[in-house]
């Protein structure tokens, strides 16, 4: 298992994330993205979805997104 953390607070909204990895992220009403099925904008995440999400992460310019393994 690994953990995603996104620090929503400062999120610019420029979709990259939603654009490399829609499974997980979307952008929402506020400008925002979000990561899906969050708590807290925490989120446990198989292997297999490991990779998406680091693509998030590597394409985020403010450097929001966290993969923890
Ligand atoms: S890539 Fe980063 S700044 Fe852009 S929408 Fe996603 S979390 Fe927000």
């Amino acid at each position: 298992m690994a953990k995603v953390i996104h620090d929503r607070d400062g999120c610019i909204g420029c979709s990259a994330c939603a654009m490399v990895c829609p499974k997980f992220w979307e952008m929402s009403d506020d400008g925002k993205s979000t990561l899906v099925g969050h708590t807290n904008n925490q989120l446990e995440i198989s292997e297999e979805d490991v990779a998406c999400n680091k693509e998030a992460e590597a394409s985020c310019p403010v450097n929001v997104i966290h993969v923890e393994e």
